[in-house]
């Protein structure tokens, strides 16, 4: 059944980005609907339930659903008389590393069959972060064809999205900038009336340009925050190398340089999620097609993928085989505030591990549940810290939740041995020396001693149980 109120704004696609849009967007007052095409999330939705973590989000979407601004379904024609209509599906990667655009196409498809019945102008906006020409290319393409209109009679605009996970409310509320990158003069008027009603007196700095920039733009912005990280862990392993080097003092004193700012200059196991990494992705097969070689961007890519190697190398390094030894992962999602574990750097360690036959145990706050869903029972699930921590040989901090870095020497009492390796530079190095063996990334060891004696040495000194056959 389709509701007979037409909503002012229509967003396809209620993951993090479509569903914080619509909140958002609804509890300005715009009337909203919104369009998924996965029925059993729309269920949940339609009972109250959203299906993922994102702070604020549950609290914002009940006000919404009260407030009879949002609703939810599954079919496309709900949107009609939509003045506005947000394409949020995502591109995946396909095996060859290209875009998959089949969700944005459909959504194009459908969107097309809904402006044939439309008689008034709309507007359609690609949110989700497409190759460049995308919009003004196949989606404008799709459109046409299935409304019968030409561009002119509709308006067409990529405005990509830049939200961060576990701050998505936030963000949406105020980005740091708006891009509005228009196929058409009028599409651009549109859009940039639509985001002056939403935002008010707090328009965030807004960028005109043509589509394909603004998708540029998206891909470009990605990749340079990518770049950051592995430049910063590259730094990481020459402090490694260098006695008394600690990548976080290096960091801190090039951050300060307004140039270069210190965001994303954290040293650690690399980057995961669904953005940076498909995005880099995309945008290196992109440079293929078009003949341009990413040299930089790849590298960026090979340095990355081989963090979590490198992490459990240092527990080899102590425990030598590591096979049936207990390790301990502290953090599953993809980053703090967030159960996506969707390219999450803690799945790819904790696989590495299983290749090395270590027993496996992790803990994580919210994303216990997602990663279920992909590691099965390959591994086992702690409920707590506690659990998770409780005889093992070895404890890798994946994900830098808060709860994690309140973590005191003493409540790591509970290992079998004292080794802690610190992948996301949570904790600070002195409360545990002498005690345990805390490899902090980037962080150059102390002592030059053989790191079997020295974890037999700490081990004395820890105040952990001297019994295990290891020492
Ligand atoms: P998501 O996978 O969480 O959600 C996409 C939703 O689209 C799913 O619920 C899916 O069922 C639905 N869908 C697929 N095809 C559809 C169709 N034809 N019609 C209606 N619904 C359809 O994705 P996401 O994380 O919200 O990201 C969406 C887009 O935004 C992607 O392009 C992503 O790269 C980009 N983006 C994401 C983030 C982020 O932090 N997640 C940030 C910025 C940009």
């Amino acid at each position: 059944m389709e509701e007979k109120r037409s909503a002012d704004v229509s967003f396809f696609g209620l993951g993090y980005v479509g569903l914080a849009g619509a909140v958002c967007f609804s509890t300005r007052g715009f009337e909203v609907s919104g369009v998924d095409i996965d029925r059993r999330k729309v269920r949940k939705l339609s009972r109250g339930i959203v299906p993922f973590y994102e702070p604020k989000l549950s609290e914002l979407f009940t006000l919404s659903r009260r407030s009879g601004k949002l609703r939810i379904g599954s079919t496309y024609g709900r949107s009609l008389g939509a003045r506005a209509l947000f394409i949020c599906v995502g591109p995946p990667s396909l095996k060859s590393g290209r875009a998959d655009l089949s969700q944005v196409k459909s959504a194009a498809v459908a969107i097309g069959g809904v402006l044939r019945r439309e008689s008034r102008y709309s507007l359609v906006v690609v949110r989700s972060t497409v190759p460049p020409g995308t919009t003004n290319g196949v989606v404008r393409r799709l459109i046409e064809k299935y409304s019968g209109k030409k561009l002119g009679e509709f308006g067409l605009c990529c405005s990509p999205e830049f939200l961060r996970e576990g701050r998505a409310i936030d963000d949406t509320f105020l980005p740091d900038r708006l891009i509005i990158g228009e196929c058409d003069k009028r599409s651009g008027d549109t859009l940039e009336a639509l985001y002056k009603r939403f935002y008010g007196q707090n328009l965030p700095p807004t960028v005109r340009c043509a589509a394909v920039n603004a998708e540029l733009a998206k891909h470009a912005s990605n990749a340079f925050l990518a770049t950051k990280i592995s430049f910063i862990n590259e730094i990481a392993d020459l402090c490694e190398k260098a006695p008394g080097a600690d990548v976080v003092e290096v960091a801190d004193a090039i951050g300060m340089d307004k140039r270069i700012g210190r965001q994303f200059l954290n040293a650690g196991l690399g980057y995961g999620g669904s953005c940076l990494l498909k995005d880099a992705r995309h945008l290196i097969n992109f440079g293929n097609r078009v003949g341009v070689e990413m040299h930089l961007l790849k590298g960026v890519t090979s340095v990355n993928d081989d963090r979590p190697r490198r992490a459990v190398e240092a527990a080899e390094r102590f425990l030598g085989n590591l096979s049936g030894r207990r390790v301990a992962i502290l953090g599953l999602s993809f980053k703090p505030e967030t159960d996506d574990v969707r390219e999450a750097v803690p799945l790819r360690l904790i696989r590495i591990l299983l290749r090395r036959n270590a027993d496996v145990i992790a803990h994580d706050p919210v994303a216990t549940a997602n990663a279920r869903q992909v590691l099965g029972n390959e591994i086992k699930f702690a409920s707590s810290v506690r659990e998770c921590l409780s005889g093992s040989d070895c404890c890798i901090v994946a994900t830098e939740w808060p709860q994690f870095s309140k973590l005191r020497p003493s409540d790591f009492l509970l290992m079998r041995r004292p080794l802690i390796i610190d992948g996301r530079r949570i904790f600070e190095p002195r409360s545990f020396s002498g005690k345990f063996e805390l490899i902090s990334v980037g962080r150059s060891p102390s002592g030059s001693e053989d790191p079997e004696r020295r974890l037999q040495s700490n081990h004395r000194k820890s105040g952990l149980p001297t019994s295990p056959p290891f020492l």
